[in-house]
Order: C-alpha cells, then structure tokens, then sequence
C-alpha cells in the first residue's frame, strides 16, 4: 500500500557539468535522457538559466548561500559566515540530507553546515595546496590515497582493460556500496547507482518534512561510460585505447589536434552515453520520490554548469566563461499537479533555487539573500525578472582558482540580448551580441562604445560591492555579527 511518509518534501538534483544542448527537450537530436524527459512533462522547463560561477566551487557558492560568489568574502572554501539555506532548513526542523562525491563540495569547503546526514567527497580527496589546513583523519586519508594513486593504478586498469571496465560496471550496478571503495580510486566519478539507493535507505526513517540533495558526478570527466550507453548511440563500443586518445589527448590538449568530425563525434557520443546511464537510475530515482510523494513534493533538477565539448575548441569547465558553461538546463516539478510541460522564458539564475526552497517550506527568505523564489514563475504569478545577470569565478592561465591570492577575476554581465565579459588577468573587455552572435566570437566593444560604458558602470559597481564587503564589511561583521544580514545591494 502507498502512503504518504512525509507532510513536505523537496528534492534538489544537481547534476555536474550537464551541458543543456545534448537534451532533446533543449533541441538536441539525440534523446540522451529518456526517463528524465518523460519525467518533465509535467513540470516547467526554464530555457533561460544561468549559473553565477562557471565552475563548481563558484556556482554552488551561490546556489548555497544566494549571495554572488566575489561577495562577503569569497567562495572557495566558502566562508562560515555565509549563511546556506540547508543552515535555515535545519532551524526549522526539516531533515536534512546530502549525499554526493564532489572533493569540491565536502565538509573542508563548509557544504556539510545543515545537514542531519551528509555524505560528502572530502575524504577521498583534498587538492595538495589545502594540505596543510587539514586535520589528521583528513591528512591520514590523503596520504592513503597519494600512495595508493601513485601509479595512477585505477586509471591504468580503466583504459587499458576491456575487461576490467565490464566487471567495474557490472559491480557499481549490482552492488552500489561498492562506489564507497570505487571513490577511492576514481574520486570524482560514478555515483549515480550510489546515490539513488541511499535516498531509498534514507527515505525508510520516515522524517516528516524532508529536503534532499543529491549532486551527480556521473558525467564528469574522464567519460567513462558502460558499452551498453555507447551502443545506443555507435555502432561498436570504443577500444580502450580510443577511450584513452579522447580522453587524455583531446581532453588535455584539444588544440594540439585537428579536430575532425569524427572525433568530434566519438567525443560527444561519450558524453552522451554518460548521460543516459545516469538516466537510468535518474529513472529509479523518479519512481521511488513518485512513490513516497504523490503529492506536497519540489524536485528541482539543474546543473551547477556546462560542458565545452569541442565545439568552440575546447573541452571541461575551467577558467571559461562562454555561455556553454553559464546556460544551464532547469526543471522544477510538484508532484500531484497535473499538467504540460511548461515552458518559462525568463531570466533566472542560480541565486534563485534556495529562494524557491525556502519559499515552498513557507520560510521566509533572508534579506542578504540576493535571489529570487522561482515558486510564483511555476504557478504563473508575476515575477521580476533582474536588470542583469553576473556570474563570476577566479582563474588563471584557463586554470580554475580559488581566491584572489591564487587567481583573476573573471566576470560576465548579461544584459537583454548582450554579455559584457572582463578578464582581470589581462585588463580585457569583449561584449557580444549573444543573439546574432551565440558563439561568442566578434567583440563588439569598439563598436557600441555607450552600451560598453554601460556595463563598465555595473562592473565598476560590482568591485565596490566585492570591496566594500570583503575588507571593511567583514572586519564590522566581526564586531557586529548582526551587520551579516545586512542585504548587500547591487
Ligand atoms: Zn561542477
């Protein structure tokens, strides 16, 4: 018999480095996602959702605290003062659960503060420059995997070996704790069986108001997928040593090669195949929440950023910010209301999904939250959209960075049919007419100088902002700990 286990839930589905354009309900030809597309049908589709960072670190950042990640202090480690909404959940005795396998989202970067169960990736991997902050469970961890890495064993045995990608599937599908020693190995990948069978664990205690989120790392890099997801998309399945090519020569150095139009090909149809093995499970996932919640239950289904893949000559998510990174695909779905898939048109952005959280749970939104509820957008009330949109992530050389110390301020600022973009590192400008232009190739900056001064004046504003409320702000805040909720207007 069915019964309801929970008065209100809501699932946040965050799923890393999914590129919205290899979605068919996106435009895409190739139905990568079957069981997530029929999953949708009912619920809206937001074709124009943007990421506030480009990479992990700065894009969850803002999902979790919704403040911009230059903001009060920085990103990455997140700093404790910012107040994420799992922090407000907990207040307001909802159970709190996380489960994913990102190193960048672990307890050493602050994403555990609210959660009852947190099941994260830090303890099998911590970047070496962090090592010294570390405390010794953390360091005996690191040091474990550093040997047991030392030969790059795992990834060996992966490319090399036909028959060890087999039995490694075969297990991660038929025993999903297995993932726990897989991790060990390959940090950073695999987790989708993982995953989907601790909810069903964790949905058995039976808590009253529930909030999950799962973070999937199934489509990150290095692309790996079982032979059965490729064959749906090629004819045989790729030897272990085109997967290697594709992988470390493509990947690394992409503009070493000359891109054909088969590899460009093989490339994608990785991808692809990744995608549609996590649909598999994201299909388990959908009939166990359908199951447990027929009604009075948020999924939110998103990606904290894109995929460069090939097309603009470049591959993965790091110290980019073109629009193949920043668009990001957006679902929201209650269950129990009937309807058809609805299509929603206006700008949001990632600051707006723990808005939307706190709104259903009828808390009420902090005022240093810069984000908006995404809740009256799916009941088709009226909503505002912003003047602009920014998103923001420090790099150096096309390399992700954590901090100003490491890196350089890398900021985009989109604005009706125009992206403003300055690059700290070498005091350069570009604005594109994104519309006309989607590639992002001819730099408009000479030719409507007023538009450019235009966006000057809010990026200018912004670095006040970013000044204002690192150095002086966070030295009151200290003082005044009150001061923290103190709204940071743009
Ligand atoms: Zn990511």
């Amino acid at each position: 018999m069915v019964h309801e286990i929970a008065s209100k839930a809501v699932f946040l589905i965050t799923i890393d480095a999914l590129n919205l354009n290899h979605l068919k309900v996106y435009g895409y030809n190739r139905n990568t996602a079957p069981n997530l597309e029929k999953f949708i049908t009912q619920g809206s589709i937001f074709i124009n959702a943007f990421t506030n960072g480009p990479e992990t670190p700065s894009s969850f950042s803002s999902i979790f605290s919704s403040i911009l990640p230059f903001l009060n202090g920085g990103y990455s480690p997140m700093p404790s003062h910012k107040l994420t909404f799992p922090q407000i959940l907990k207040e307001n005795n909802i159970s709190t659960y996380g489960i994913h396998s990102n190193p960048n989202l672990g307890e050493f970067f602050h994403y555990d503060r609210g959660f009852d169960v947190f099941l994260d990736g830090e303890r099998y991997k911590i970047g070496k420059s962090h090592s010294n902050n570390m405390g010794f469970k953390q360091n005996v961890s690191f040091t474990i995997r550093k040997i047991v890495n030392f030969r790059n064993l795992f990834k060996s045995l992966i490319y090399r070996l036909y028959g060890f990608n087999k039995i490694k599937d075969f297990l991660r599908k038929k025993f999903p704790l297995i993932t726990e020693l897989l991790l060990l190995f390959t940090p950073i990948a695999y987790n989708a069986p993982y995953i989907v069978n601790k909810i069903e664990s964790y949905l058995r205690e039976g808590k009253s108001k529930i909030f999950f989120w799962a973070h999937f790392m199934d489509l990150h890099s290095p692309y790996n997928p079982p032979s059965e997801n490729i064959i749906k998309f090629r004819q045989h399945d790729f030897a272990p040593r085109e997967k290697e090519f594709l992988n470390k020569n493509i990947y690394s150095n992409p503009s070493k090669y000359r891109i054909t139009k088969e590899i460009f090909n093989d490339f994608n149809i990785l991808y692809d195949a990744q995608i549609n093995f996590l649909d598999e499970y994201l299909g388990h996932l959908f009939k166990i929440i359908k199951r447990n919640f027929r009604n009075n239950c948020l999924i939110i289904i998103t990606a904290d950023h894109g995929e460069a893949l090939l097309k603009h000559g470049s591959t993965g998510h790091q110290g980019s910010i073109h629009d193949d990174l920043l668009k990001i695909p957006l679902f929201i779905i209650e269950t129990g209301k009937k309807s058809s898939l609805k299509k929603i048109e206006a700008v949001v952005e990632g600051l707006d999904i723990s808005c939307t959280i706190l709104n259903y749970f009828d808390i009420e939104i902090p005022e240093t939250y810069q984000g908006r509820s995404l809740i009256p957008l799916i009941n088709g009330d009226k909503f505002k959209e912003k003047n602009f949109i920014i998103s923001e992530c420090y790099q150096k050389n096309g390399l992700l960075k954590r901090n100003n110390n490491e890196g350089y301020k890398l900021i985009s600022i989109k604005k009706d049919n125009f992206k403003f973009v300055f690059n700290e590192e070498n005091d350069t400008e570009f604005l594109f007419d994104i519309k006309s232009d989607p590639q992002e190739i001819k730099n408009l900056i000479k030719i409507y100088p007023s538009k450019a001064n235009k966006f000057r004046e809010i990026k200018n504003q912004h670095l006040i902002n970013i000044l204002e409320s690192t150095s002086e702000k966070s030295k009151i805040i200290k003082a005044i700990p009150a001061l923290n909720l103190k709204k940071i207007k743009l």
